[in-house]
């Protein structure tokens, strides 16, 4: 891993997105996500006749599905068996790392190729395969960067996305052995061929899975490269591994979720390769596994779903809600520290990791909607955000004093209408003081708020408070005096104001 991203591991947000803030390189890098991924997910909508509708049904088939999750999760294991696959459940990470550990030394596998797979990532699966001396090789090309140059990935569906094609370069000419131009297709050329060696000698083949289909036992896996055809067919082992709210119930089902999934993603119609995979091969095939594991994981997710926060078992993992995002698009993935990054990371980080670990995370939001509005099943993220903002402040000693004060006195003031009356007259009296001595644009404008309100500041001025409260703006006598001509013009009225 990078040193300058290893050291921020999720309480230290403040840090990295500052650190982040600060990187050119990674600011070039993600000024194309909102005007590419982003732009295209909003066109591909706009495009779509009854896009709203479509929306609606994907959101109520993972409702309706998550409500019977423990049926269609036993449902989906008959199916796997009938198929004559095997099924796994792993309480937590290092259940899930034991299993794969334990398939692939009992039939002697050494070598690893993997798909893109999040939930790998979140039970830090190469780590531990590594410690077992088991090759693993990513075969996703941004993954396979982001292996190269020791990282986690930075985005749902472009890890590599923070990266520039000039470090890419760089990266893969080490892994190379030789100097390879900065030129995108020259650099994928030399993946490709790189890793075909790798599908042919690997032993087991590792995936994750987009949805489970319960009453087929079927795995559905897209992508826009042939890699997971690759993965899920050449090697003798395939082992998925799924978080247990991926199952939806019925084949009929899927085409739904393709359609939002592809156009949230990357605003396609469709993604590139559509894999429906059925347990191992069968007598008479030529092509698939030997056999079929697969390990579905909750790590949180039944104890998330019991919460008011289930709607976040919604996610598809488009990554949407990233690109639509105004802080992601400023500080990155990295950033966030977990393995699930920008708004919806905001909400599973703290829920999986902890909330007091990960205090920042629930306000790393302008709450601006945009996440809301770009997801397609239109998870609520704003909400839960709020919500996890409301359960830190009930966490022992996460209110300082100064603002558990500050709460008080505002209850205090908020119910007696004299105290109420008292606190905005010296409100515009400070105001005023407050002008004065910030050196700000008279009368709109304060450049500099004192002590520990200095960080409002200090990338921003901070409106004024009104030269006059509205109570006295508006009280019989001010009135009568006031002729429509004797209004003031908008440009001196502050910005409370003018409303
Ligand atoms: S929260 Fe919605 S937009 Fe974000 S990754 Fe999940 S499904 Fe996509």
């Amino acid at each position: 891993m990078s040193t300058r991203y290893a050291r921020h591991e999720h309480h230290e947000f403040l840090a990295a997105s500052a650190e982040a803030l600060a990187d050119a390189s990674l600011q070039l890098a993600l000024v194309q996500l909102g005007d590419t991924l982003g732009q295209r997910n909003r066109e591909a909508f706009a495009a779509l006749p009854d896009a709203d509708a479509l929306r609606q049904r994907a959101r109520a088939i993972k409702d309706a599905a998550l409500a019977n999750l423990d049926e269609h999760l036993e449902t989906l294991h008959s199916s796997v068996e009938r198929q004559g696959g095997h099924v796994y459940y792993a309480g937590d990470a290092a259940d899930a790392r034991q299993i794969v550990l334990d398939i692939l030394r009992m039939r002697g596998a050494q070598r690893v190729v993997k798909s893109k797979s999040m939930t790998s990532e979140e039970i830090h699966l190469n780590a531990a395969l590594a410690a077992e001396q088991i090759e693993a090789v990513e075969t996703d090309f941004g993954e396979y960067i982001i292996q190269v140059a020791g990282e986690r990935p930075s985005h749902l569906v472009a890890p590599a996305i923070h990266l520039r094609t000039p470090q890419v370069a760089e990266l893969l000419s080490r892994d190379a052995g030789k100097s390879l131009p900065a030129d995108a297709e020259e650099l994928a050329a030399y993946a490709r061929r790189r890793l075909r060696a790798e599908f042919a000698r690997a032993d087991a083949g590792i995936t994750g899975a987009n949805f489970l289909v319960a009453e087929t036992g079927t795995l559905v896996l897209v992508s826009n490269e042939g890699n997971i055809r690759l993965t899920t067919s050449l090697p003798r082992i395939h082992i998925a591994i799924a978080g247990i709210e991926k199952v939806i119930p019925r084949l009929a089902d899927v085409p739904v979720f393709l359609k939002v999934l592809a156009r949230a993603a990357t605003g396609q119609k469709l993604s590139i390769y559509t894999s429906l995979v059925t347990g191992p091969r069968r007598p008479g095939e030529l092509d698939g596994p030997e056999e079929f594991h697969l390990v579905l994981l909750d790590n949180g997710r039944s104890r998330i779903l019991a919460g008011p926060l289930r709607e976040s078992l919604f996610c598809i993992r488009c990554g949407a809600c990233l690109n639509a995002c105004p802080i992601f698009r400023n500080v990155g993935g990295h950033a966030y520290g977990g393995v699930y990054a920008g708004p919806i990371g905001a909400v599973l980080t703290p829920l999986y990791d902890g909330l007091a670990a990960n205090e920042h995370l629930p306000h790393a939001s302008s709450l601006c909607g945009a996440c809301q509005a770009a997801c397609p099943v239109k998870i609520a993220i704003p909400e839960m955000l709020i919500q996890l903002r409301e359960q830190l402040h009930h966490e022992p000693g996460k209110l300082g004093f100064a603002e558990s004060l500050a709460y008080r006195l505002w209850s205090v003031v908020m119910r007696h209408p004299s105290l109420y009356r008292g606190a905005t007259w010296l409100a515009t009296r400070l105001g005023r003081l407050l002008l004065r001595s910030s050196g700000g644009d008279e009368p709109r404008w304060l450049r500099r708020l004192p002590g520990g309100l200095h960080g409002w500041t200090a990338s921003r001025d901070f409106p004024a408070p009104a030269r006059q409260r509205f109570r006295d703006q508006w009280s019989p006598s001010e009135i009568s005096t006031r002729s429509p001509s004797s209004s003031k013009p908008a440009e001196d009225r502050t910005p409370h104001e003018a409303g």
